[in-house]
């Protein structure tokens, strides 16, 4: 079932940031767990194996230190700081699945992680500034957006499509054609592969559920990319929609740099969905 996500953007960020810090702090312990281990039990050279470890633990948890810093810091500001983009990258890639199985742990469910996860991505992909031609922006779209029923094969060729309007496939072609940007149909992580390989885009807008979205923005790095759930308002996979208005932001800001607001789902957007019966 979707979740209301317009709710508190600044709170789902919160979410994926403390437990990076969580992450690091775990790193830490294991870090000072070792040096107690170094100086109370082992002799000869065990001794220089751990101090090799812990020195290689202490650069590590350095590193990813500033990148974290270098997070927060671009979140706070709304700006990329001090060239710091791929270290930040890093740290996020490194620390994900850590942070990911701690917040199993606390019994976070994953949605929510992964959603506070592309909430944190999306904002740092707007503290930079791009200026992309059209032809090179590619949006991403799930095969589960068109009607169940619907007899075209979109995902071959979105231009497939007869505009019946039932569904948002009809609103994102009309989108890409006005902007001029690329649309594919996915079904599925293989598919999007292929159509990142075949369009080579400088910057992707993708929608998806939290999963494939996490997974898609893992995968495209250090690709730029927006991120923008889908609304499933039937549960997953089947004739779910999106906020077209969002997409257009997240596509106008790739080629301007305009400011957009918040990429996430759209709390009205929902509503309106499940009034219209999508
Ligand atoms: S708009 Fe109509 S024709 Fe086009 S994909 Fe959706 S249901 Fe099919």
């Amino acid at each position: 079932m979707p979740k209301p996500a317009e709710g508190n953007v600044r709170i789902k960020k919160r979410i994926f940031i403390g437990l990076l810090t969580a992450s690091i702090a775990l790193i830490v312990l294991m870090l000072l767990t070792g040096i107690f281990i170094y100086l109370n039990k082992f002799g000869n050279w065990y001794r220089y194996i751990l101090l090799l470890i812990v020195a290689f633990l202490s650069i590590f948890i350095f590193i990813v230190s500033i990148g974290l810093t270098g997070v927060v810091m671009t979140l706070w500001h709304v700006k990329t700081f001090f060239g710091l983009q791929d270290l930040m990258n890093v740290s996020i890639n490194i620390l994900f699945p850590i942070a990911l199985a701690l917040g199993e742990m606390l019994h976070i469910p994953r949605d929510i992680i992964k959603s506070s996860y592309i909430e944190v991505n999306n904002k740092l992909t707007q503290s930079r500034v791009f200026n992309i031609d059209p032809a090179r922006i590619l949006i991403l779209a799930p095969h589960c957006l068109q009607k169940w029923d619907c007899p075209y094969k979109v995902t071959a060729d979105v231009s497939n499509c007869h505009h019946c309007g039932r569904c948002d496939i009809d609103r994102l072609w009309k989108l890409s054609k006005q902007k001029g940007v690329n649309l594919a149909v996915v079904t599925g992580g293989t598919l999007a592969r292929k159509m990142v390989v075949e369009h080579k885009p400088r910057a992707i807008v993708a929608i998806a559920c939290e999963r494939d979205l996490t997974e898609g923005i893992l995968d495209t790095n250090p690709l730029p990319v927006i991120g923008v759930l889908n609304i499933r308002p039937e549960g997953p996979c089947k004739n779910t929609c999106v906020d077209v208005d969002r997409v257009s932001e997240a596509v106008d800001f790739f080629l301007s740099g305009k400011t957009s607001r918040e990429i996430g789902r759209s709390l009205e957007k929902f509503e309106k969905c499940q009034r219209i019966g999508h």
